[in-house]
């Protein structure tokens, strides 16, 4: 039997899935420790050591594995690239992880990855199984987006489909850790708005205490660091609707939570679209940790 492999290389560790081809059903599931740390050599010796384990537990030998990563494959130089926390930048995963293993790899970002696997098996098959255009945004600790049209992955001419994360959106957010300034993910991620909180009140606080404080309405700090969200969001979103259209936008990470986003957030969103009224559904996604593995194997 033809099975579907998926691996997601992720910063403490690497999860591996071996899928039945029709009902998506797991066969293997297993996770080995990343170790950064160790080197560049040593993560590709753990993804093969994860291969090995997945065939020796599932019994199959794979073809071919998707495989979500921190950043993007350079598709003209085959190098990584954007990778935000890792010794990938500058590497040719794919070619040295296809030397090593002899299998054949398929490589894109772990937001492609959430977008992908929300659509097959998420949220967007229980609930618009018949979507077209799906735009899945991941708001944490950084902010990616990936796009799919008709249950495939936009990866693009450069490698960057879908990096809404990186879209210029206000001068206020400063510089970024790509070398832009004003970027999406220098506004709206959960450090950002950190950040921002501390900047106008003087004091540290957490996201989930500040939306709590500004539930409460007491903390002025907090109302206007979340309206500030609220409205950037809007805007941010709003371009992405504006080009693609999506029948839905799947929103996950830990911004992503915050339940307001879904009306005053998109309250906001209605105030730049190009259309009289918003039909495109907001989601909250429904696979959790398991969105990046099983992404992967989608590719
Ligand atoms: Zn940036």
């Amino acid at each position: 039997m033809e099975t579907v492999w998926g691996i997601d290389l992720g910063g403490s560790k690497i999860e591996g899935v071996v899928l039945q081809p029709d009902s998506g059903q797991i066969i293997s599931r297993l996770r080995v420790p990343t170790e950064g740390h160790l080197g560049y050599d040593h993560v590709l010796n753990q993804i093969r050591l994860l291969i090995d384990q997945l065939i020796a537990e599932s019994g199959y030998h794979p073809s071919n594995i998707g495989m979500g990563t921190p950043g993007t494959m350079d598709p003209i130089l085959g190098v990584m690239k954007n990778c935000n926390s890792t010794s990938l930048n500058g590497k040719n995963l794919k070619a040295d992880l296809e030397a090593l293993t002899g299998i054949s790899f398929k490589l894109s970002n772990d937001a492609n990855c959430f977008a992908v696997a929300e659509t097959r098996m998420g949220i967007i098959k229980d609930e618009i199984p018949n979507a077209s255009v799906v735009f899945g945004v991941i708001m944490g600790t950084g902010v990616g987006g990936g796009l799919v049209v008709d249950g495939k992955v936009i990866g693009g001419r450069q490698g960057i489909g879908g990096e809404w994360g990186h879209n210029f959106l206000d001068e206020s957010g400063g510089k970024c850790y790509c070398g832009k300034t004003g970027c999406v993910e220098t506004i709206i991620s959960g450090p950002a708005l950190e950040k921002y909180y501390k900047s106008i009140s003087g004091e540290s606080k957490k996201l989930k205490d500040i939306a709590a404080s500004f539930r409460e309405g007491k903390d002025t700090y907090a109302v206007q660091t979340m309206e500030r969200l609220f409205s950037f969001f809007g805007k941010a979103i709003a371009v992405v609707i504006n080009i693609t259209d999506p029948d839905a936008i799947v929103i996950g990470g830990g911004v992503g939570n915050i339940d307001e986003i879904y009306t005053l957030g998109v309250e906001e969103v209605k105030k730049h679209v190009f259309n009289h009224r918003l039909d495109t559904l907001f989601l909250k996604p429904k696979l959790g940790d398991s969105a990046g593995v099983f992404g992967a194997a989608f590719l």
